[in-house]
């Protein structure tokens, strides 16, 4: 039904491939300043509430992850897209489990014992594996995520279920004060090292450079890959 965007020089944010070159290059320069290897932290491109066409672009340009935050709107967006790893990493409902293990490889939001139910059975029934992190609250103002104190038995529980526990998602706290930012980034890296795993998913356009100093191996990118989000789906 889609065809692939050619020539479509009337598209908003149509420089995604520039962007997602240069975002490479900037996350590699930083990550070499701050001692890190730059092949040690993944860039995933946060596509919610862009087109399908920008996220055929980004992934021309090497783009290898990509995350978003709505299963309907992911579900409709990723038809035929198969060779690169797809992230949830919204709110999960229970109800919707099946769909996003369905559509999804790896479910970075898990905050809640019966969210790993929910994921937990869907697996089962559709005979599938999925990556999981546990989404932490390092950040007074976010609505999401389990307290520090509880993560590290939220994860034993969620191993418990047989689900794979791969680390640990944060989102930072809205707050210009970079400080503030690292020690939050800090808490988070410290909880990484308790549950373990090989994904620390820390750091968004605003913060990415604090997230990197402090570990992250994954850096969630939206706006500086693909400008502002439209406000509805076209
Ligand atoms: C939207 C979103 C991002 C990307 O945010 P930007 O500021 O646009 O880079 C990353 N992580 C989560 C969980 C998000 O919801």
């Amino acid at each position: 039904m889609e065809s692939p965007a050619r020539g479509r020089a009337d598209l908003p944010n149509s420089d995604v491939g520039v962007r997602v070159r240069a975002m490479m290059s900037e996350l590699a320069e930083y990550a070499i300043s701050v001692t890190r290897e730059p092949s040690s932290i993944r860039l995933c491109g946060v596509t919610k509430r862009q087109p399908r066409e920008a996220v055929l672009e980004a992934i021309a340009a090497g783009i290898t992850d990509i995350g978003e935050s709505y299963v309907q709107e992911a579900q409709a967006k990723f038809v035929g897209i198969t060779d690169v790893s797809k992230h949830f990493i919204g709110h999960i409902q229970t109800n919707k489990a099946k769909a996003i293990v369905s559509a999804f490889d790896v479910i970075q939001s898990v905050d809640r014992p019966e969210a790993g139910d929910a994921i937990a059975k869907a697996c089962s029934v559709l005979g599938r594996r999925v990556r999981t992190l546990v989404q932490v609250n390092i950040s007074p103002n976010d609505r999401f995520g389990v307290s520090p104190q509880a993560a590290p038995k939220l994860a034993d529980y969620l191993r418990r279920l047989d689900l794979e526990v791969d680390g640990i998602m944060a989102i930072g706290p809205n707050s210009d004060d970079r400080d503030t930012i690292r020690r939050s980034f800090e808490e988070a890296a410290t909880l990484f090292s308790q549950i373990g795993g090989s994904t620390l998913s820390i750091g968004m356009s605003g913060d990415w450079r604090e997230a990197v100093a402090c570990g992250s191996t994954m850096i969630r990118i939206g706006t500086a890959l693909f400008g502002a989000r439209l406000p509805v789906l076209p």
